[in-house]
């Protein structure tokens, strides 16, 4: 069993689709072992976002993740870390594939509805940037 970690980004929040998301979660036969809503600071989302620090996008990026409230949860599956970015596609909403999250509820490129960690080191970084061992039991 694999960890990752995702995030229902401000968007998806706010039009009330985190609901359906996480039915999808499930469906797709993931074991959710941690959730919570926060509502980020500017500072705490670009702590989150560090590595995308020098990219043109970085601050719209943390601007829109302090937006509005989050869910940010840890899913557990076999192979959870391909297997979540599989569900929700590609990052660009437009060219994610049909029955895919982004492509369901992500507004833009940027508000694309969901995040997911990309490799196991990036999974283990983000998960305990927002959760306690003891959370998580
Ligand atoms: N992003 C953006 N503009 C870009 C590329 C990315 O606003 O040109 C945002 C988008 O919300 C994306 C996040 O930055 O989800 C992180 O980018 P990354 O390339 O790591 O994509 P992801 O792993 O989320 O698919």
């Amino acid at each position: 069993m694999e960890r990752t970690f995702g995030i229902i980004k401000p968007n998806a929040f706010a039009d009330g689709n985190s609901g359906k998301i996480i039915s999808r979660i499930y469906e797709e036969g993931f074991k959710i072992v941690g959730l919570k809503k926060l509502y980020l600071s500017k500072v705490e989302a670009e702590g989150f976002y560090y590595v995308h620090k020098d990219r043109p996008f970085f601050d719209e990026l943390t601007e829109f993740m302090s937006s509005g409230p989050c869910v940010v949860m840890v899913l557990e599956a076999e192979n959870a870390i391909q297997k979540w970015r599989d569900l929700m596609g590609a990052t660009n909403p437009a060219e994610a594939a049909e029955g895919t999250l982004r492509k369901e509820f992500g507004a833009s490129l940027g508000e694309n509805a969901t995040h997911g960690s990309d490799a196991p080191e990036t999974a283990a970084f983000e998960i305990g940037y927002f959760f306690s061992g003891l959370e998580l039991l």
